[in-house]
């Protein structure tokens, strides 16, 4: 059978005066004056188990978006428990009504919810409309879409050879038992997608979202119920991480673990599935994207004002809290006055401030824990002898901000230069431009992550250079572009190393890894 035309989903401008500013705006407004009280759902139902946590506005922190009740493990058992037994019936379904119901969500998305949920994750997670359009709204959809597109490429790998009397076909199961899917603050749209791929290959999911995405993720979980996911497909089970993580690791019915967040919280969950090797049925699979160093690599021959713009828009967009953010760049001595003087001069130029106002290029970083941690970053360099810093400045009182902030070293081994910061800081070293095979070295060998890189170069043979000499530094690398802004369906997103397993969030590769494929052999 045939799927509807699958496509991107095309971002609007969100242009002064337009319908769709308008009713974001109207949306905006009216969240600001609520504050729900989101209750776990298990089976269907909505189940409140005592204990209340919130989620705070990052641009505003004395209020929250909503409160919500958080998980406890004898819910999380119980969760395990329904999903399996829902899985029965939806394991059987054959992969297009499956389908049916993602295609669904995303077209209610994209119509009916989506100034609502850009709307919640402008409060929620301190994005401007337009950072909230290209995640919440158009990656999700796009991920719903494409979804339905490749899991069914996945069920056409065959094998092409049967011997006179024989057929020999692959039937692609679901895996035993249930996902645990545990997904991050910073992109909705892979809070969305985690438990939706295992889920769109006749899996069932546990869904455990972020605690400052709380809001967004019960939109999302409310518009897949609208579409008609059955019962207890996925489970939504907000609360804290680590009673979610002990109880679904340590159930013999584990199946996979999907997983976006930070390197070392994803060590640990590895090490934990490891420590219960013994206990489970199956082998789990572990699929996750982690943590980020990711670098501009800038030749002699590059064009500056592209390189300009781009890294302003890697380094600084959402407040660097993408984990394909520019984080260290690389410039040769020759470009180095020109680059420096265009990103420090437009820096004063970037507004920080509540993406309400439609005016700010950037709104405030996470929590408070995110703003220690970047200023922490921000005064040490501001002591350091081999620093300089632009920008840099912050403040707490009202939310959580902080200024775009250029550091430049002439430390290439430098702690901003290796570790992940997850805030709007871009660190530089400035390279002697007969040195760039040893930067090439550097940036390959600096840190321990290898996920996003571009390299901007308008010379040929330079850039298959260095494709090959970082063949493992990234897993997205740009030429010529900013090493953000990855599309579902144009580049498939994720590294390797400490990055993560490098399945490819919304591509075949991924949708390969929630199935168990069986050969059948018949004899005629
Ligand atoms: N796919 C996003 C991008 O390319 C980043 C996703 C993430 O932060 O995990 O910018």
């Amino acid at each position: 059978s045939t799927l509807p035309k699958i496509s991107n989903e095309k971002c609007l401008t969100y242009a002064p005066g337009s319908s769709e500013r308008k009713n974001v705006r109207e949306e905006y407004d009216e969240q600001a004056r609520q504050c729900p009280h989101i209750a776990c759902v298990v089976n269907g139902k909505d189940v409140l188990t005592g204990t209340t946590m919130e989620q705070l506005i990052p641009h505003n922190h004395k209020k929250s978006i909503c409160t919500f009740e958080a998980l406890t493990p004898k819910l999380v058992e119980d969760a395990i428990n329904g999903a399996l037994k829902a899985k029965m019936s939806w394991e059987n379904l054959p992969l297009d009504e499956r389908a049916a119901v993602f295609l669904k969500a995303a077209d209610l998305l994209a119509t009916k919810y989506r100034a609502k949920i850009n709307a919640s994750v402008m409060h929620g997670q301190s994005k401007t409309v337009w950072q909230a359009e290209i995640d919440a709204a158009v990656e999700t959809i796009d991920f719903w879409r494409f979804g339905a597109k490749f899991a069914k490429s996945v069920y056409q790998i065959q094998p092409t050879e049967n011997d006179f009397g024989v057929w020999n076909r692959m039937e692609y199961r679901p895996l035993e038992g249930f996902v645990s899917a545990i997904t991050p603050f910073n992109f909705l749209a892979i809070g969305a997608n985690l438990p939706s791929t295992p889920v769109l290959m006749g899996n069932v999911a546990l869904w455990k979202p972020a605690e400052n995405s709380v809001h967004g993720a019960k939109i999302i979980y409310d518009v897949l119920t609208e579409a008609g996911l059955p019962e207890g497909v996925i489970q939504f089970l907000p609360g804290e991480g680590l009673p979610f993580a002990q109880t679904t690791l340590r159930s013999r019915d584990l199946a996979a673990v999907h997983f976006t967040g930070s390197t070392t919280v994803f060590d640990t969950l590895w090490n934990e599935v490891g420590k219960n090797l013994s206990h489970y049925k199956t082998y789990p699979r572990l699929v996750g994207e982690t943590g980020g160093k990711n670098f501009h690599v800038v030749h002699e021959t590059a064009d500056v004002e592209h390189v300009v713009n781009s890294t302003i828009r890697g380094a600084f967009e959402f407040q660097g809290q993408k984990c394909s953010a520019t984080s260290r760049m690389y410039v040769p001595k020759s470009l180095w006055p020109r680059i420096r003087e265009g990103i420090a001069q437009k820096l004063p130029e970037l507004k920080v401030g509540s993406p309400g106002e439609f005016d700010a290029f950037m709104g405030a970083v996470i929590n408070r824990r995110a703003f220690d941690r970047v200023s922490g970053y921000i005064k040490r360099a501001k002591e350091s002898p081999s620093c300089q810093v632009d920008g840099g400045a912050f403040d707490d009182s009202k939310g959580y901000f902080i200024e775009p902030t250029m550091i430049t070293t002439t430390d290439p081994s430098y702690e901003s230069m290796r570790e992940e910061i997850f805030g709007p800081v871009l660190t530089v070293y400035v390279y002697e431009d007969d040195k760039f095979e040893e930067t090439l070295e550097l940036c390959d060998k600096s840190t321990a992550y290898a996920l996003t890189g571009a390299v901007f170069a308008r010379d040929r043979g330079v850039i298959n250079h260095v494709l090959n000499k970082l063949r493992h530094t990234a897993g997205n690398i740009y030429i010529n572009d900013k090493s953000t802004g990855s599309i579902v369906g144009q580049q498939p997103f994720g590294g390797s190393r400490k990055s993560g397993t490098n399945d490819k969030s919304g591509s075949a590769n991924c949708y390969m890894r929630f199935c168990s494929p069986r050969s059948i052999k018949e004899n005629f």
